[in-house]
């Protein structure tokens, strides 16, 4: 039996997929590349000394997984595939309701089909908007979303719950996540933006590196600890491992009503924090300027984290100091990335 990972060339799926192999799990990878290189894959496939299953696709293809579904036996799909830009969502929803929404009613039609009833979704803590209290637990407001991006997540979430009630042998596990950051270890794996990244952490280590002047710090007058936004940063490989412990409560549970956890370390960080852990952790100065605050921005948002412990038995263990030694290993050694 074996998992089908959507987008599994992916930021997140590529280092996913290294805790799933050393887990012990069997699985394939269905990726269009739009945002993703086969670089990535050959970079895993070197990590964990195995060939995988890759096979180039788009979830809104439905032949082509139909003939994925019918030849291979899948019993379960982590499901990564998806456009994540809240800036592009804004100037392009048609694109992104198409991707996200259609794609994935698309794969759960023949999920359904085929009878592969469990499936864990990427979905993110943007579904809880901008929050009235911190931490955020699971059974906040969901819904007060700012953009096309943050509105596709939560409609595909209700679109799960609505199929385990006309079903309920479907197994659900949505996982909000938090600010995923880092890379592996190894130096070999990480986040490769197209163009100017828009996130934080990857735009401090291309300045960093040399490759951005300065970084702009989008407001300083925040109600935080020093004024600039919080955040909930966690090292992309404990989140990588949060879906292993999904996968194992899936596959471990009877009929259960979908899960829905959030994923993150529980602590908030702001943006000089990151700056300050990144200037240590590289040797780097990275030289900053304040700016006006940025539009649909929040204050604050990190997880309260005690339903992942106790439902799934996972708890974030990377520090922010690793997560920035692990970005800066992978910047400067990959200054432009998988190159391509
Ligand atoms: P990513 O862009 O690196 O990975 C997504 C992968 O899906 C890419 O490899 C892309 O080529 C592929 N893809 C896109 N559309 C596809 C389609 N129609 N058919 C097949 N493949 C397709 O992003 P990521 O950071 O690894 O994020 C993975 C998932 O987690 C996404 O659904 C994203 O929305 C969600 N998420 C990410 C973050 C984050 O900050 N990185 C936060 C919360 C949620
Ligand atoms: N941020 C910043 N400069 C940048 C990118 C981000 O000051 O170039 C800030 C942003 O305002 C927020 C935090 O860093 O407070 C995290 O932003 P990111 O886009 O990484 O994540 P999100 O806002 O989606 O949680």
């Amino acid at each position: 039996m074996k998992i089908l990972i959507t987008g599994g060339a992916g930021y997140i799926g590529s280092h996913t997929l290294i805790e799933l192999y050393n887990s012990g799990y069997n699985f394939i990878v269905y990726d269009n590349l739009l945002n993703s290189s086969k670089e990535a894959i050959k970079r895993v496939e070197k990590i964990i000394n195995k060939d995988i299953i890759f096979i180039e696709g788009d979830i809104r293809d439905t032949l082509k997984l139909k003939e994925l579904f019918s030849k291979y036996s899948i019993d379960s799909v982590i499901h990564f595939a998806g456009l994540k830009s809240v800036a592009e969502s804004v100037s392009n929803p048609l694109e992104y309701y198409d991707n996200n929404i259609l794609g994935t009613l698309n794969l759960l039609k023949v999920m359904k089909e085929f009878n592969c009833k469990k499936i864990v979704f990427s979905s993110s803590a943007t579904v809880y908007g901008d929050p009235a209290t911190t931490p955020i637990l699971e059974n906040f407001p969901v819904g007060g979303t700012t953009n096309p991006y943050g509105t596709s997540k939560y409609m595909i979430e209700r679109i799960l719950e609505d199929l385990y009630i006309s079903d309920n042998s479907f197994k659900i596990a949505i996982l909000r996540y938090f600010n995923p950051v880092g890379a592996h270890e190894s130096g070999a794996l990480g986040e490769d933006p197209n163009g100017i990244p828009n996130n934080l952490m990857p735009f401090i280590a291309q300045t960093a590196v040399g490759k951005r002047e300065y970084l702009s710090v989008f407001g300083s007058d925040y109600d935080t600890h020093d004024g600039t936004g919080v955040r909930d940063y966690i090292h992309v490989v404990d989140l990588a491992y949060g879906h292993v412990k999904a996968i194992d409560y899936l596959n471990n549970s009877n009929k259960i009503k979908p899960l829905i956890v959030n994923l993150g370390t529980g602590i908030g960080y702001s943006v000089l924090d990151v700056l300050k852990a990144f200037e240590k952790a590289s040797g780097k100065r990275i030289p900053y300027k304040i700016v006006d605050r940025r539009v649909g921005d929040i204050a604050k948002c990190y997880a309260d984290t005690s339903y992942a412990k106790e439902v799934l038995g996972w708890k974030a263990k990377k520090t922010l100091a690793q997560m920035c030694e692990d970005s800066w290993k992978w910047q400067s050694n990959n200054p432009d990335g998988y190159g391509i």
